[in-house]
C-alpha cells in the first residue's frame, strides 16, 4: 500500500459520482438470513412492476407456491398484475378489498371455507362510515349486545364475557392457613358472583373478580371458560378444571387429581409423580395484615364470586407430588397462591387459541388486534396493520377530563418500516405524477381512505381538519351511488391502511433528487481491537458481506457506495478507486479540525473497486498487527464520516467498530467518570447523561446531513456508553456491545449482528410526522431520533427494527360517531436514492363510558410506553422517583377502573380490567429491570446500553425483554413444528428433571436440571451425565437425533425472530452461572431488592385501596 501525505488527493474533483452507472453484478442473499426480512425491498419499486412483488397474494399469480388465501385472491392478483405501470394502477383488485366481516352477524368459527361475507358498499360519506364502523364494533363488544358464541375467535375476545379480572387480595384472612370459621364457610352463592357482568342494567361492567384465594378459572381465557363471576358450588374447590379444557393448553397440561385441590392447574414443568421439583421458594413475601381485616367485609360476604377456597390444611404446601419441595406449611406464613394470580402464559396461550386461527382484518375501526405473541395474518382493509401501529387504547375517551380521570396513556407504537411476514404484501407504491401525492390543502394530510369525496368527486373533505380541497383534474373520478369513488379499490391510498407515495423533487433536500446513500466502515485499529481478533475477523468478513448491501427491488446490484477508514489516535483514509493497483492510505493526524483528505476514490462502487477493496481488507490486519497504540479518538471519527457524506452530497451510515474510552487528545475526548456510588442517589441520573455536549452538537449536524451512526462496541472496561452512544441514539442508529470480545467465542454473534445490520431495510434522511383528526394531537415522542421542533421527528435514518412511541393528548372533545384518525407519514430516501413517503393510517373509536376504554386496551403497548417514559425519566430524576411515578400512575389506572367500572365489592378484593390483568406483573418486571433497580453486578455501561436499546423497541421486543420466554425443552414434541407451551418465569416452575430454554431477545440460556434423564442429556449434549456437560459451550453439538435437531431448530427459529443474535449460554443447576439465569425469572424476588410478583401484586392492591379510600 502506498502511504501518502494527507493532502495528496484533497480537493480533487469528485469525478464519477454523478456519472455513476450500476453494473451488472448479481447480488445474492446470504444463507442463514431469511430473505423475507428483506422482502419489502424486493417488492414494488418505482414505476411499479407487477412482477416485482414476491410476497403476499400476488405471489400466487406469479407462480410461487399458492398461499392459503381464498381462491379469489389468485384471480385478483392476476387481474392486478395486468395493470401496467400507469401512475394510478397500483392498487390491488377490488374483490379483496370488498371482503369485510359481516356487520350484523357474529363471526362463526368453523364456517369455512367462507369466513367472510361481501362487504356492503362503503357509506357515501365519512359521517356514515364511522357510524357504520361504530355499529360494527358495538355489536361485537358491548355487553348489551347478544354475546357471540363463546368460542368465537374473531374480535377482541375479552370484550364479550368479562373484561375484568379481580384477584383474591381480600383481607388478610384470606391468606391465613386456618381461616376463621366465618371465612371458612365458602359462600356457595356469592353475591356478585351471580351477575358480575351486569350488576347495573344498561351499564356494561366488564368485571370478573377474583377473590381470595381464587381458582385460576377466573384468570384463564375469557372466552372458553365461564366468567369467573359465575357462581361455583363448593365442589369446584376440587380440581376445578377437570374436564374443562383451558384455552390454549393441551389437555395433557392439565391432569386432574394429581395435585391438591387448591392447585388449579399444575405449574408447567412439574409433572405428577416426577421427582425432583426444584426447590424454589414460593413467593413467601406476602404477609397478611391481620390488622386490616378487609374492612370488615370478608370476601365471602360481598364480591367473592364463588371462588373462595375452602379451608386447606395443606394450603402452603401445594405440591404434594413434589417431595423435594422445601416449603413446608408454615403456619405463620401466609402466601397468595401464585397459580391464582393472573398468568402471562395463560393470557398468551388464550390469545393464541382465540385469535391466532383467523386473519386479522383491519376494516373495523377501533379493533384491538391479537397480542404480539400470537402468530396471525393481517389483512389490510383500510387501517394499518398492527405490525406498523399498535395502540394502548383502541377506544379513546371523548374528553380530556375522562382521560385525566383514568390516567390511561393514549399512546401508539409506530414501526413505519416494519418487516412483514412472507405471506403479507409489502405496501404498494403509488405515483401521483408530477404534482406529487394528493394532500389536504390545509393540514397537508395525505390522501387516505378516510377522506370523503363530495360534489360528484370534484372535491374532498379532509378527515383530519375538515377542510375541503379541490380534486386535481388528473385525479378526478366519478362517485358511485354510495358516494364512493369508482376507482376506490384500484387505489391503495383509497382502500388500504398502509401504502407508499413516490415523492417529487419538492420533497427533496434543496429541491434536488438525492444521491444514493453511502456506507462508511470505520475500524478501530488500536491495540485492543487487534488483540481480540476483531480487526482480522471483521476485515475477512467484509470481503463477502459487501455483496449484500441493500438493493432496491429487483435491482441487480446495490446503489450504495462504500468507503473505509481506520483509526486509533489518528485517522487513516483509503483511496480504493478502481483504477488503482493498490489502495492508498492517507493519514490525518490533525484531528482537531477534521476534514476528508480525498474525495475521488473514497466512496466507491463495490463491484468496480472489488480488487482494490479486497486488497485493502487483507492488508489492514497486517498493517496494524504490531501496533502498541492503545489510545483512540472517537468524535473525529464521526466528524470524518459526516464530512465525507457532506462532500459526496449524500445520506448514509457510518459503521464504527470501537473498543475503548476515547482518551486521546481530540474533540469529544472523554474521561472515566464511572461511579457506582451514585446509584440510588439524586445524582444517579448523571450516569445516563452524556459527559460533554460535544456529541449533542455533532448529532444535530449528522441528522441534518442524513448521517446515521451505527456503533459496534468491544469494550474491556468502562467506555461511557451514555456518551458514545448519543450520536447513534439521535441519528436512528443501532448500538451493539460485545464486552470482553474474543473472536473465537463471540465472533458468531458479532458477525450475525453485522450481517443483519448491513443488510436490513433502511430509509435515510427521514422525517416522520403524525397527524390526527380534530380533538387529539401527538404531544410526545419516544425513540431514537432528533426533534428540533414539536411536530417533526427527524431521523438521519430509520430501519425496519426501529419503533417510535407516540403519546396523544386531547385538545378538544372527540366524538363517538366520528372516532379519531391517526396518519403517520414517513418521508425518506430509499437505498437506491428514491424519495418516498410511507403512509400509515389508523382509525380509533371514541367513548363516553370508561368501561369501553378499559375493555379495549392493550397492556403490552401500555408497558412499552411506560418503559420508555421511565427510561427517559432517569435522565432527570432519581430512579426511585421514576419507579414511584410508574406505580402511582398504574395504581390510578386500576383504581379508576375499580371505582367506575367494576361491580361494587369488598375493598379487600383486587379487581383488574381483563385487558389489563397483566399490568401488575409486567410493571413489576419494568420496575426491577437493570436500569431502574440495578444490582451491584451490572455495569454502568450496560445500564446505559439497555436504556438505549429499549428506547427504540417495538411492542413485541419489550414484551419478551421484560418477561422472558421460558420453554420446557424436555416437553418439546419432536414431530411438531410448534414450540412447547412456555411456563411462567419462576424458579418454582422449574423441575430438577427438566431442561429449559430462556430468551428475552438479548440473552439465550439453556438451563439443565441436575436430575435430567441421561438419555436426554446424551441426545442433546452428547455426554453421558449431567456432570459432564460443558457449560462453556456456546453452541449445541450437531447430533443426528430428533431431540438435538428439534432443540437446535428451536434455537435457530428464536434467533431469527429477534433483531439481535443471542449468544447461547448453558447453565447447569446449582452452577455459579445460575445466579445470572435467575435474574431473568421475573416472577421471583431478586437479589437487587426487586419484589416477587405476588408481593408486588399485594403492594399494588394496597396502593389502589389507598386511592379509593
Ligand atoms: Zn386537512
Amino acid at each position: 500500500m502506498n502511504q501518502q501525505g494527507h493532502m495528496a488527493s484533497y480537493g480533487q474533483p469528485q469525478s464519477g459520482y454523478q456519472g455513476y452507472q450500476p453494473f451488472g453484478y448479481n447480488s445474492q442473499h446470504t444463507a442463514g438470513v431469511p430473505t423475507s426480512q428483506y422482502g419489502p425491498y424486493n417488492g414494488p419499486v418505482q414505476g411499479y412492476q407487477p412482477t416485482a412483488v414476491p410476497q403476499g397474494p400476488l405471489r400466487t399469480a406469479s407462480g410461487a407456491p399458492p398461499t392459503s388465501l381464498p381462491p379469489s385472491t389468485a384471480a385478483q392478483s392476476t387481474a392486478y398484475n395486468q395493470y401496467g405501470q400507469g401512475d394510478v394502477q397500483n392498487g390491488p383488485a377490488m374483490s379483496d378489498q370488498l371482503q369485510r366481516f359481516p356487520v350484523s352477524q357474529p363471526y362463526m368459527p368453523g364456517s369455512h371455507p367462507m369466513p367472510y361475507q361481501q362487504y356492503a358498499p362503503l357509506p357515501n360519506n365519512t359521517q356514515q362510515l364511522p357510524n357504520q364502523m361504530a355499529a360494527m364494533q358495538i355489536s361485537g363488544s358491548t355487553s348489551n349486545a347478544p354475546p357471540p358464541p363463546a368460542s368465537q375467535s374473531y374480535g377482541p375476545p375479552t370484550s364479550h364475557h368479562q373484561t375484568t379480572a379481580s384477584f383474591p387480595l381480600a383481607g388478610p384472612a384470606s391468606y391465613t392457613q386456618y381461616p376463621t370459621p366465618l371465612q371458612n364457610i365458602p359462600s356457595s352463592v356469592p353475591q356478585s358472583g351471580n351477575h358480575p357482568q351486569h350488576p347495573f342494567p344498561g351499564q356494561p361492567v366488564p368485571a370478573s373478580t377474583f377473590t381470595s384465594p381464587p381458582t385460576s378459572t377466573g384468570l384463564t381465557g375469557s372466552t372458553l371458560l365461564p366468567p369467573s363471576g359465575v357462581p361455583r358450588p363448593p365442589v369446584m374447590h376440587g380440581p376445578p378444571l377437570s374436564g374443562q379444557p383451558q384455552a390454549g393448553l393441551p389437555p395433557s397440561q392439565h391432569p386432574t387429581g394429581h395435585y391438591p385441590p387448591q392447585l388449579n392447574h399444575r405449574p408447567a414443568g412439574l409433572q405428577p409423580g416426577m421427582p425432583g421439583v426444584v426447590s424454589g421458594p414460593p413467593a413467601q413475601g406476602f404477609q397478611a395484615h391481620p390488622s386490616q381485616p378487609s374492612q370488615g367485609l370478608g370476601p365471602q360476604q360481598n364480591g367473592s364470586f364463588g371462588q373462595v377456597r375452602s379451608p386447606q390444611p395443606n394450603f402452603a404446601a401445594p405440591y404434594t407430588g413434589a417431595p423435594s419441595y422445601p416449603s413446608q406449611p408454615q403456619p405463620q406464613q401466609k402466601r397468595l397462591d401464585p397459580d391464582s394470580i393472573p398468568s402471562p402464559i395463560q393470557v398468551i396461550e388464550d390469545d393464541k387459541s382465540n385469535r391466532g386461527t383467523e386473519p386479522f382484518s383491519t376494516g373495523v375501526r377501533g379493533q384491538v388486534p391479537p397480542l404480539v405473541t400470537t402468530d396471525f395474518v393481517v389483512k389490510d382493509q383500510g387501517n394499518s396493520s398492527p405490525r406498523f401501529i399498535r395502540c394502548a387504547a383502541y377506544n379513546l375517551p371523548c374528553t380530556s377530563d375522562m382521560a385525566k380521570q383514568c390516567q390511561v396513556p393514549l399512546t401508539a407504537v409506530i414501526k413505519p418500516l416494519a418487516t412483514l411476514p412472507a405471506d403479507e404484501a409489502p405496501p404498494y407504491i403509488v405515483d401521483h405524477g408530477e404534482t406529487g401525492p394528493i394532500r389536504c390543502n390545509r393540514c397537508k394530510a395525505y390522501m387516505c381512505p378516510y377522506m370523503q369525496f363530495i360534489e360528484g368527486g370534484r372535491k374532498f373533505q379532509c378527515a383530519f381538519c375538515s377542510c375541503v380541497t379541490e380534486v386535481l383534474p388528473h385525479y378526478f373520478q366519478h362517485l358511485d351511488h354510495t358516494g364512493k369513488r369508482m376507482d376506490c379499490y384500484d387505489r391503495p391510498e383509497l382502500s388500504l391502511g398502509s401504502y407508499e407515495f413516490l415523492a417529487t423533487v419538492d420533497y427533496c433536500k434543496n429541491n434536488k433528487i438525492p444521491n444514493p446513500p453511502a456506507f462508511i466502515f470505520m475500524i478501530d485499529v488500536s491495540y485492543n481491537a487487534l488483540k481480540s481478533g476483531l480487526v482480522q475477523l471483521l476485515c475477512e468478513e467484509l470481503k463477502t458481506l459487501l455483496d449484500y448491501l441493500p438493493r432496491e427491488g429487483n435491482a441487480e446490484e446495490s446503489a450504495i457506495r462504500v468507503g473505509f477508514v481506520t483509526y486509533n489516535k489518528v485517522l487513516h483514509f483509503y483511496n480504493v478507486k478502481s483504477s488503482l493497483a493498490q489502495p492508498q492510505m492517507m493519514v490525518v493526524s490533525d484531528i482537531a479540525d477534521m476534514f476528508v483528505p480525498l474525495l475521488d476514490g473514497f466512496l466507491v462502487n463495490i463491484n468496480e473497486s472489488r480488487a482494490v477493496i479486497n486488497s485493502l481488507l487483507e492488508q489492514i490486519p497486517e498493517m496494524f498487527a504490531d501496533t502498541r497504540e492503545t489510545e483512540t479518538v472517537f468524535g473525529p471519527v464521526i466528524q470524518a464520516g459526516l464530512e465525507a457524506l457532506k462532500a459526496a452530497e449524500c445520506a448514509g451510515k457510518l459503521f464504527i467498530f470501537h473498543s475503548t474510552l476515547p482518551l486521546a487528545e481530540a474533540p469529544g475526548k472523554l474521561k472515566n467518570r464511572d461511579d457506582k456510588k451514585l446509584i440510588n442517589t439524586d445524582k444517579e441520573k448523571v450516569l445516563f447523561q452524556p459527559q460533554t455536549s460535544f456529541y449533542n452538537n455533532l448529532a444535530k449536524e449528522c441528522v441534518a446531513q442524513g448521517c446515521c451512526v451505527d456503533l459496534f462496541l468491544f469494550p474491556n472496561q468502562y467506555v461511557d456508553v451514555a456518551t458514545l452512544g448519543l450520536v447513534t441514539y439521535q441519528t436512528g442508529g443501532s448500538i451493539y456491545k460485545y464486552t470482553f470480545f474474543q473472536a473465537q467465542v463471540d465472533g458468531d454473534r458479532f458477525l450475525n449482528d453485522l450481517h443483519r445490520d448491513v443488510r436490513k431495510v433502511i430509509g435515510f434522511d427521514a422525517v416522520m410526522r403524525v397527524r390526527t383528526s380534530t380533538g387529539i394531537r401527538a404531544t410526545d415522542f419516544f425513540g431514537s431520533f432528533y426533534m428540533s421542533n414539536t411536530t417533526d421527528v427527524e431521523l438521519a435514518a430509520l430501519d425496519c427494527d426501529k419503533a417510535v412511541t407516540v403519546e396523544f393528548k386531547h385538545d378538544d372533545k372527540l366524538s363517538e360517531d366520528v372516532g379519531a384518525q391517526i396518519q403517520c407519514a414517513l418521508l425518506y430516501t430509499s437505498c437506491s436514492g428514491q424519495r418516498r413517503l410511507r403512509i400509515h393510517n389508523l382509525s380509533l373509536n371514541c367513548c363516553t363510558q370508561l368501561a369501553d376504554l378499559y375493555r379495549n386496551c392493550e397492556t403490552d403497548t401500555l408497558i412499552n410506553y411506560f418503559v420508555k417514559l421511565a427510561y427517559r425519566g432517569v435522565l432527570s430524576n432519581p430512579t426511585k422517583t421514576v419507579r414511584d411515578n410508574l406505580i402511582n400512575q398504574s395504581a390510578q389506572i386500576l383504581a379508576c377502573y375499580r371505582k367506575n367500572c367494576a361491580s361494587p365489592s369488598s375493598a379487600g378484593q383486587l379487581i383488574l380490567p381483563e385487558c389489563m390483568k397483566l399490568l401488575p406483573v409486567y410493571l413489576n418486571c419494568v420496575l426491577k429491570s437493570d436500569v431502574l433497580q440495578p444490582g451491584t453486578e451490572i455495569s454502568t455501561d450496560d445500564r446505559a446500553y439497555i436504556r438505549q436499546l429499549v428506547t427504540s423497541m417495538d411492542v413485541a421486543e419489550t414484551n419478551v425483554f421484560f418477561y422472558p420466554r421460558l420453554l420446557p425443552v424436555h416437553k418439546m414434541d419432536v414431530d411438531s413444528d410448534d414450540f412447547p407451551v412456555a411456563i411462567r418465569c419462576s424458579e418454582e416452575r422449574l423441575s430438577k428433571g427438566g431442561i429449559y430454554l430462556l430468551e428475552n431477545g438479548l440473552n439465550l440460556f439453556i438451563w439443565v436440571g441436575m436430575n435430567t434423564q441421561h438419555d436426554l442429556i446424551q441426545s442433546i449434549f452428547n455426554v453421558q451425565s449431567f456432570g459432564q456437560i460443558d457449560s462453556a459451550m456456546t453452541a449445541l453439538p450437531m447430533l443426528d437425533n430428533p431431540c438435538s435437531k428439534k432443540l437446535r431448530s428451536m434455537v435457530d427459529m428464536i434467533r431469527a425472530q429477534r433483531p439481535r443474535f443471542m449468544k447461547l449460554m448453558i447453565v447447569k443447576q446449582d452452577d455459579k452461572m445460575e445466579l445470572l439465569f435467575k435474574h431473568f425469572l421475573m416472577e421471583d424476588k431478586n437479589v437487587n431488592g426487586g419484589a416477587s410478583y405476588v408481593d408486588f401484586l399485594c403492594h399494588m392492591h394496597k396502593e389502589i385501596r389507598q386511592l379509593l379510600s
